[in-house]
């Protein structure tokens, strides 16, 4: 079994917006194509087009549709999932070998390759689904945190962000130090009420989620509000064959 290191005053991790992430996926494919290139090595696929593909992705879009609860109206929610480089991670204490570690000095949860024996106890472990088994390898894998970007002075400044942060159009990921309560990402999930995954497991998870925000109802205009009423005589000729077009 592997020890865990004392807390780390450093907490490096992810912010992930649920009010704006859209479902595109490029979160996933910029963190497949990084590390498919990068140091982690191939992220495998097998049987890409076939019945049955596999493969290893780090981050995963799953798409759920809500129902409608009191005032809220129905709505499609996009919640991506990665490694959430939990405090107090239990797929680190199963690992018999080390192979997975906690580093000290910024808390991010790793898998040392060379060690892993693919025994699987990591994946049992993680309740978060985020550990991703390479068939064609033998050895575990998972978020890196991008570490081979973060810190890689090779890279302009700007770029030295994990790639689905950077990739994200709709600026829904955020990467910074939520050890630091007055850091970016600690402030944004301060006024916007971040949530753990399943705090009660006790896993402590470093990652946080931001929760939607409420949404109008489409019809919650009071039966005693006046009708709209166009008058289409008012309009410029364009729109007043739009507003017919539109009307049939
Ligand atoms: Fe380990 Fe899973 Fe937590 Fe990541 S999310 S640190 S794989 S327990
Ligand atoms: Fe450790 Fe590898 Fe086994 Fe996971 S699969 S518990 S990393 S040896």
């Amino acid at each position: 079994m592997t020890d865990l290191p004392p807390p780390s005053a450093r907490k490096l991790g992810l912010v992930i917006d649920l009010d704006t992430c859209v479902g595109c996926h490029a979160c996933a494919v910029a963190c497949k194509e990084w590390n498919s290139g990068g140091i982690s090595g191939p992220l495998t696929d097998e049987n890409p087009y076939g019945k049955d593909p596999i493969g290893v992705w780090f981050n995963r879009v799953h798409s759920y549709e809500v129902e409608a609860l009191d005032d809220q109206p129905a709505m499609t929610l996009h919640f991506p999932r990665s490694c959430l480089h939990c405090e107090t991670p239990a797929c680190v204490s199963v690992c018999p070998t080390g192979a997975s570690y906690k580093r000290a000095e910024d808390g991010i949860v790793l898998v040392d390759e060379d060690k892993c024996i693919g025994c699987k106890l990591c994946s049992w472990a993680c309740p978060y689904g985020a550990r991703e088994y390479s068939e064609v390898e033998g050895v575990m894998k998972k978020c890196t945190l991008c570490v081979d970007r973060i810190y890689n002075e090779n890279i302009p400044e700007q770029s030295r962000q994990p790639a689905c942060v950077q990739a994200c159009p709709t600026r829904a990921r955020h990467f910074g130090d939520l050890g630091d309560p007055d850091s970016a990402v600690s402030l944004l999930v301060a006024a916007r009420g971040g949530v753990d995954l399943m705090p009660e497991l006790g896993y402590a998870p470093v990652n946080q989620y931001l929760p939607p925000r409420p949404r109008r109802a489409g019809s919650s205009l009071p039966a005693s509000a006046p009708k709209e009423i166009l008058d289409e005589q008012q309009l410029p000729p364009l729109l007043r064959w739009l507003d017919r077009a539109l009307s049939r």
